[in-house]
Order: structure tokens, then C-alpha cells, then sequence
């Protein structure tokens, strides 16, 4: 089938058999190599339009914390981290960590993300302590604490298996996990770019078993590493089938998949990209789009498409609102990870949000972190008074 051909096939997808006209993997590349922008997104929204008629476009009044930069698996994207005994190094204390969301609760939020480096120096103890002294100082506020090569770090330290960690920091108060470290789940890309971070099959599993102790989770996808639509829909595929096998087994998956292409700026994968040797990597805001809508398509059994303010800027973020994302993310206050590679927009207000939801057209909707909608206010002024953008002479 041509893209012509599986659009065609696309727009009789009903939500009410969803099996019945699966966007295939041969498909979604044929869509990502050959169906003109417009049209992919124009049938990403009519997707979204099926899965969420309400209008709503959801975002999240959270905090991103990243209690150390300490790291031993020197993935070559990340400017973040810093090796043991570099001067440069930190671990937040657990009054720092706290203060911090003292600071989300002033402002209404609901969940902290926490992540940071794989520290081989903290003992299991002290992440139990630290969930237990959150838990009981900040009892709104939801933990979603440890991307999985985190909880593999805290496994090998402590020599317990993956799910036994899981275990132990859910019956002490942790809600979920962030979706950090997919990256791309294909090996040969892995194999490249941070070859200490595991096969694919050690997120996939760490997430699985989160997902069969009810513990919520979502998917990220990092793109940009030179790899083309095969390697990227394959990445899909590895996440739309495990997301099928724990609805099926424990009746709980991913809320979200959420997309953005490697940043370049101070890194040494970046490095790469100039010189002699020079070739592309990263992705501009066509291609980023193009991804977010084949993702929409992709996805049947993943309700919640995000879109990327942080490393795409607002305006496109806003775009990809009209081309199957139904969500804008999250206030985030800080952000120390992405951002060390070159990101400049590190927090956005929940007027900013709003603003560019209603402007795109929706209902801005706040949400926690389980997508169940929270009563909003409007603090952003309604569309119809708005200013328009002062054209560009
Ligand atoms: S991306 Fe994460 S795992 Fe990789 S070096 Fe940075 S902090 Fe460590």
C-alpha cells in the first residue's frame, strides 16, 4: 500500500475495534518516508479528534527534580552528569528536595518527577528514607521517582533484583516511574550512543514489572541519533506491544508516549555533527512533527500523545496540538537533564499554557499525573481577547 492508500485505510479506524485497522510497522514507515506533512497531521487529528472528542488539551502542575548528577554510564548525549569524584558533582539532601516541592505545593501542583544520574555511592536505604520522609512531609504530592536504569543501578548496588526494589519503594510511598532512558530501543542505536545503558529488553522489562505492581509509567522516545523511520517505528513497535501485554495481563500500561529529538548543543554525540566528519543528527520542527503524528496513528493502545515544549520551543509544541497531541506537558520549574545539553526554556507558567492551548483552538484542562482531570481555573484570558501576534515585516 502507498501513503495514499493507508490514509484512506487510517481514516475507517473506529475506537470501537481498534485491532481492526492497526496501523502496521511497514505502514508507519511508509507514512513517515512518503505521506506529505499536511495530510499526516490532518489524519493524526481526526485520530486524536476519535480518541478525545471532549476538546480538552491536558498539562500538569508538577516539578522536575534531579537529586544528583552523579553518573557511571556516560551516555554521549547527556551533559548533565558528572563521573564520581568530579568536582562538579551534587546530591541533593532531603531537606534541599523537600523545599523544593514546597515550593510545587505553594502553586497548587501534584506531582514531583525526580530523576538523576546512576549514583553507585547512595545504598538502598537512603532512596527508601527519602520516599518515606516525602510521603509523610508532602502527602498530596505524587513520587514518581527513578527512571529504570536508576532502579537497575539501585538493584546492582544493593543486590536485589529490579523487582524487589520496585517493590520495596512502592510499600513506602513511590507512585510511579518517569519514562527517562528509552531513548531509541533499538540495539544497534544503543549500542552507539550509550552502550552502558543496556539492551532494550532491560527498560522494557523494569517498566513491565512496574506496570504489574499497578505502578504508573509512561514512554519516551528520544530520536535524532543518525537512525531513519525503520529504526524509529521499531522503537514504537517494541513499546505498542509490551503496552498490549499489560493491558492484557494487568490492566494497566503507559498513560503517555512523549517524543523529542537529542539536543546537540555541549555534547559530545553533538561533536559529531561538525568537522570534517559532519553529518545530521538531531531533527528539525517538520520532522518532529511528522514523528507526533505517525506516534498518534501508531499508537491505538496509548491514549495520551504529549507534546515537547522544553526541547521544541512553545510555538511548536503548539503545532504539534493540531497533528495528534492532546497534551502540553507539564510547568516542570526546573529542569537540569536536557537542559545541560542546550535547551533554553527551562519552566513555563500555567498561563503560558493555557494561553497556547486556547489559542490552538481547545479547552486547556489540568490533570494529574494519572491524566484524571483536576478542577481548572483560567488564569490565561479567553481567546476572543487576545492579542494577535505582531506580524513580522
Ligand atoms: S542520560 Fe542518564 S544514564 Fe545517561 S549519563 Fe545522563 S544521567 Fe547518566
Amino acid at each position: 500500500m502507498d501513503w495514499v492508500q493507508i490514509l484512506q485505510q487510517q481514516a475507517k479506524w473506529s475506537s470501537n475495534n481498534k485491532s481492526e485497522n492497526r496501523l502496521t510497522s511497514q505502514q508507519a514507515i511508509e507514512l513517515y518516508d512518503n505521506a506529505p506533512l499536511h495530510q499526516l497531521m490532518a489524519a493524526a487529528m481526526e485520530r486524536r479528534k476519535a480518541i478525545h472528542p471532549e476538546g480538552y488539551v491536558t498539562y500538569l502542575i508538577d516539578r522536575n527534580i534531579n537529586y544528583t548528577n552523579i553518573c557511571t554510564i556516560n551516555c554521549q548525549f547527556c551533559s548533565f552528569y558528572r563521573p564520581p569524584n568530579h568536582p562538579e558533582t551534587y546530591t541533593q539532601t532531603f531537606e534541599e528536595i523537600s523545599a523544593r516541592i514546597v515550593e510545587l505545593e505553594q502553586i497548587g501542583g501534584s506531582r514531583i518527577l525526580m530523576q538523576g544520574g546512576v549514583n553507585p555511592d547512595l545504598p538502598i536505604n537512603w532512596y527508601q528514607e527519602l520516599i518515606t520522609s516525602l510521603r509523610k512531609h508532602h502527602p498530596t504530592i505524587a513520587l514518581d521517582c527513578f527512571s529504570p536504569i536508576e532502579i537497575e543501578g539501585i538493584a546492582d548496588v544493593s543486590g536485589l533484583t529490579t523487582l524487589e526494589v520496585l517493590t520495596k519503594f512502592q510499600s513506602v510511598g513511590m507512585h510511579g516511574l518517569p519514562g527517562g532512558g528509552a531513548e531509541m530501543l533499538v540495539e544497534s542505536v544503543r549500542k552507539d550512543v550509550s552502550p552502558k545503558k543496556g539492551l532494550p529488553e532491560n527498560w522494557l522489562k523494569v517498566m513491565k514489572e512496574a506496570q504489574s505492581l499497578g505502578l504508573t509509567t509512561s514512554a519516551t522516545n528520544v530520536f535524532g541519533f543518525g537512525e531513519g523511520a525503520t529504526e524509529r517505528v521499531e522503537h514504537m513497535r517494541r513499546i505498542r506491544e509490551l503496552q498490549d501485554q499489560s493491558l492484557e495481563s494487568y490492566n494497566i500500561g503507559f498513560t503517555s508516549f512523549i517524543a523529542w529529538p537529542v539536543q546537540l548543543e555541549v555534547n559530545s554525540f553533538g561533536r559529531r555533527n561538525r568537522g570534517q566528519n559532519k553529518f545530521e543528527l538531531g531533527a528539525g520542527s517538520s520532522e518532529y512533527l511528522r514523528h507526533v503524528a505517525v506516534s498518534r496513528l501508531f499508537f491505538d493502545n496509548i491514549e495520551n500523545i504529549q507534546s515537547s515544549w522544553p526541547t521544541m520551543g512553545i510555538s511548536v509544541a503548539q503545532m504539534a496540538l493540531m497533528g495528534g497531541a492532546n497534551d502540553i506537558g507539564s510547568t516542570m520549574m526546573e529542569e537540569n537533564v536536557v537542559s545541560a545539553s542546550g535547551t533554553t526554556k527551562l519552566s513555563a507558567s500555567e498561563k503560558e499554557l493555557q494561553d497556547v492551548i486556547l489559542r490552538a483552538g481547545f479547552r486547556p484542562a489540568i490533570r494529574d499525573s494519572d491524566y484524571n482531570l483536576l478542577p481548572t481555573t483560567l488564569v490565561a484570558a479567553e481567546v476572543t481577547s487576545l492579542k494577535a501576534p505582531t506580524p513580522i515585516q
